[in-house]
């Protein structure tokens, strides 16, 4: 074991006007789901995205549920999901009694492959979840295409996508609306949250409506429907508005941090498939992931333990939904299941200074 301190894979920087925030809950007694942080965080997140709404929930897996509910996804209907996701993608579709139906995804990005997508449409598909796995855009413009033509619903699932772009437009407009997560590993956090985004009024209103329990706006203690309790608190949102102050020079850091790993790894080129960057999206490296170009996924876990022996934290990519239990099937998922077992995302947060990215990068030297 080094002496160095321990490098962990993600961690939040609480280094703005949090504190300030927080302590001005507490001194003006607004600490729960009413006051003045979740209307400006709110606000402040529309703008960043570009959209008209943005409605705050308690963490991304409400979000996630509370926009399948605002679609009216019913028992018994289908929703197109990438393979390879954090569960909750799925989860929330099961939340709704409805079948999240898998797709295999692109070799390099893991992300939904739109080539794949057709083969899977019945008559009983209402809508596609994207997901911008790891921070780097999927492929909307096709996506949608295909969505338009099945008249399908898109929500975009950005937990891991703060502030990506596509032709210079950021994600979170692109479908009928989008989550987002505030984890305490994302790109920005307010220790558990999350937020929809959307330009539909309507849709905006009813997601509002269905966080507050299904309370009637108008009329107290008057519930038209049955609602959750999936809000947010002005602590949290007011942790989060300190988060927004800092985004863009916190993105401006992550791209940074992708760099000198580039070049500290540049020479191991042979052995590692590093992140692609593209001309026409703009990726945010909420985790800097490399694939092993041979190897499998025994000699991936071997050198995930070995840099943990060497005081390096890192996490093996997501499992394929179809290896999992809730979700196990013997359908084909072979870009899944070759390049999954093969992926590690290295500490990609802003205390991992380049000095750290060389030994990291030494450290994979000796074992790869
Ligand atoms: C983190 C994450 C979520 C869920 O967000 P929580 O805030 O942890 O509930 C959903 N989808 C993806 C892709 C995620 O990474």
């Amino acid at each position: 074991m080094s002496m160095r301190e321990r490098i962990f894979v993600a961690k939040p920087k609480l280094a703005g006007n949090e504190r300030k925030y927080v302590l001005d809950c507490i001194d003006s007694n607004w600490i729960s789901s009413s006051g003045k942080y979740i209307s400006a965080f709110e606000e402040a997140f529309a703008s960043f995205c570009g959209v008209k709404h943005a409605v705050a929930t308690n963490n991304g897996t409400t979000a996630l549920h509370l926009a399948l509910v605002g679609l009216d996804l019913q028992p018994g209907d289908e929703v197109i999901v990438p393979d390879v996701t954090y569960i909750a993608t799925a989860n929330a579709v099961r939340y709704c009694g409805a079948t999240p139906v898998l797709v295999d995804v692109c070799p390099g990005t893991l992300n939904l492959d739109p080539q794949k997508i057709q083969d899977k449409i019945t008559p009983k598909t209402r809508g596609i979840i994207p997901v911008h796995l790891y921070g780097y855009p999927a492929e909307m413009a096709a996506i949608q295409e295909i969505a338009q033509k099945h008249n399908l619903w898109v929500v975009e699932d950005a937990a891991e996508a703060h502030g990506a772009e596509i032709l210079g437009k950021k994600v979170g407009g692109f479908g009928q609306c989008a989550i987002f997560s505030f984890f305490g590993n994302k790109i920005i956090t307010t220790g558990e949250g999350g937020m929809i985004t959307t330009n539909d009024d309507t849709l905006a209103a009813k997601l509002r409506l269905f966080r507050g329990q299904g309370m009637d706006p108008n009329r107290r203690y008057w519930f038209p429907v049955i609602g959750y309790n999936y809000r947010m608190t002005n602590i949290q949102a007011a942790i989060g508005l300190a988060q927004m102050e800092e985004v863009e020079s916190a993105l401006l850091a992550r791209e940074n941090l992708a760099k000198w790993y580039n070049e500290a790894l540049a020479n191991l080129e042979d052995k590692l498939i590093l992140p692609q960057s593209m001309s026409l999206v703009k990726q945010v490296y909420w985790m800097y992931t490399i694939f092993l170009k041979n190897g499998s996924e025994t000699s991936r876990d071997e050198i995930i333990q070995f840099l943990d022996g060497q005081g390096i934290e890192t996490r093996p990519v997501f499992y394929p939904l179809h290896r999992l239990p809730p979700y196990e099937s013997n359908a084909l998922y072979p870009v899944a299941d070759s390049w999954a077992g093969k992926g590690i995302n290295l500490p990609t947060h802003l205390d991992v200074t380049q000095e750290d990215v060389a030994y990291i990068a030494n450290c994979l030297k000796q074992i790869v």
